[in-house]
């Protein structure tokens, strides 16, 4: 493959926020500054730099195993990205002076740059460089931290394990800190708690890539042969990840990040296998927007889609957990809710039918232009298992037949399958 190169001025980090930008170079000139205070105040020696030749050869290594995963994982993730180089970075917080932690960061970077991103759309050079720099500011809390509470040689001393623990501590609050405040710069109208620190899982694994750190900086101590087999659990590791971004890759709707159909009918079946088991019921309620065709009409393509994931945030935030929510393609949205006789599951309807009335949907039309999208509505048809049929097939098919009533009777009303009438048309 030719690579291309993008001249500086061309790099797409000039598109970003400003306060992003001014809070990127900082962290840059912030780095520069630090690792030339380090080349002047650290001295380096020939043990040092055989340290330093090992780490980056190890973790060249490891990058070049699993360059085929890491590709794969970096155009799936649309998360914080969690790289293995924390790991080798990691070790050098306790082996290597600043001005070769810093340099190990950016040699390390540079090379996934070059061999397991580049080409990759959304992972821009200027990413690289940010990452690098995040990872070298981190170690340099770890190195400070240590310094502090340690001395300047601290695996040398009966703390060696805690120091290995203060190490990695500091590394991943001062990681997680500049990351959450880069996140939150690029998009403050995004922020979320999870958006910013990232999830459990993200973090987890994050702290497995420091466990891996400090044993490897353990047996580079005592047994340095052995800090090679550390690259046999990262390559484990990493493809257990990729596994399981694949697994609910293949369960969501990529639109609005309900269940699909498949994952959607998977999990409802199991509901029913225990709510015949316990004698218990459950409802599912059928959700169609009436008139959705008007908005693509009228507004376009994309005021349709944020229409939908509208309707997709409210349909989540309104039932519990447990609860399964679905889109089945197009404007056709499914709710199963556990242990809900339909009486019940026809409050749930009514409360959502009337919060569908009152969304104000900001979005835009085709070429850009601002638009509210308010005063919709939809059918919603509700039937309950067992009352309804026996099988997961026969529920939906009972709950679709009642949305069909409600739109013939003047749409924005909710039917049940038992009940019809239960609830009359209720404009607005
Ligand atoms: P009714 O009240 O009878 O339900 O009318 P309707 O216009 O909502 O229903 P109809 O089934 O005629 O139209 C559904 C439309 O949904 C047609 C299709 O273009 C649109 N659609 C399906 N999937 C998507 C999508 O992912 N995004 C957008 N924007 N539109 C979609
Ligand atoms: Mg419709
Ligand atoms: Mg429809």
């Amino acid at each position: 493959m030719r690579r291309q190169w993008v001249p500086l001025r061309d790099w797409a980090l000039w598109k970003r926020p400003r306060n992003w930008i001014a809070y990127t170079l900082a962290a840059e000139a912030l780095t520069l500054a630090l690792t030339v205070a380090a080349i002047i105040y650290f001295p380096v020696d020939g043990k040092h730099l055989a340290m330093f030749a090992v780490l980056a050869g190890l973790g060249i290594l490891q990058a070049e195993i699993s360059r085929k995963i890491e590709r794969q994982r970096r155009s799936l993730n649309v998360t914080p990205h969690i790289s293995m180089i924390s790991v080798w970075l990691m070790a050098s917080v306790l082996l290597l002076p600043p001005q070769l932690i810093a340099l190990l960061s950016f040699t390390l970077y540079l090379h996934s740059g070059i061999r397991s991103w580049s080409g990759i759309q959304h992972v821009a050079m200027h990413r690289t460089l940010t990452n690098a720099t995040t990872m070298a500011l981190s170690c340099f809390a770890g190195v400070l931290l240590t310094d502090l509470m340690f001395g300047m040689d601290p695996l040398a001393g009966p703390d060696a394990a805690t120091a290995v623990c203060v190490a990695g501590a500091a590394y991943f609050i001062t990681n997680t800190a500049i990351t959450a405040g880069g996140l939150y710069l690029a998009a403050p109208e995004k922020a979320s708690v999870e958006r910013l620190i990232g999830s459990w899982d993200d973090n987890l694994l994050d702290m497995a890539t420091l466990c891996l750190g400090g044993l490897a900086t353990l047996a580079m101590v005592h047994l340095p042969l052995l800090s090679v087999a550390i690259i046999v659990p990262i390559f484990v590791l990493q493809r257990s990840v990729l596994a399981k971004q694949l697994e609910e890759l293949a369960s969501k709707d990529q639109k609005t990040g309900l269940l699909n159909a498949v994952a959607w009918h998977d999990n409802g079946n199991h509901e029913l296998s225990r709510a015949s088991r316990g004698g218990r019921e459950f409802s599912v309620l059928m959700i169609d927007l009436d008139f959705f065709k008007k908005i693509n009409d009228t507004y376009g393509h994309l005021a349709g889609d944020d229409m939908l994931i509208a309707l997709a945030d409210l349909l989540k935030r309104e039932t519990r957990t447990h609860d399964l929510v679905g889109r089945f393609g197009g404007e056709e949205f499914v709710v199963l809710l556990a242990g809900a006789p339909e009486v019940q599951a026809l409050v749930a309807a009514e409360r959502i039918r009337r919060m569908i009335t009152e969304l104000v949907v900001q979005s835009q039309t085709n070429d850009g232009k601002p638009v509210v999208i308010t005063d919709r509505s939809a059918s919603i048809g509700v039937a309950t298992y067992p009352a309804a049929g026996s099988t997961l097939d026969e529920v939906l098919a009972a709950a679709d037949a009642a949305v069909y009533v409600a739109k013939r009777e003047g749409r924005n009303r909710v039917v049940g399958s038992i009940y019809p009438a239960a609830v009359p048309a209720t404009p607005g």
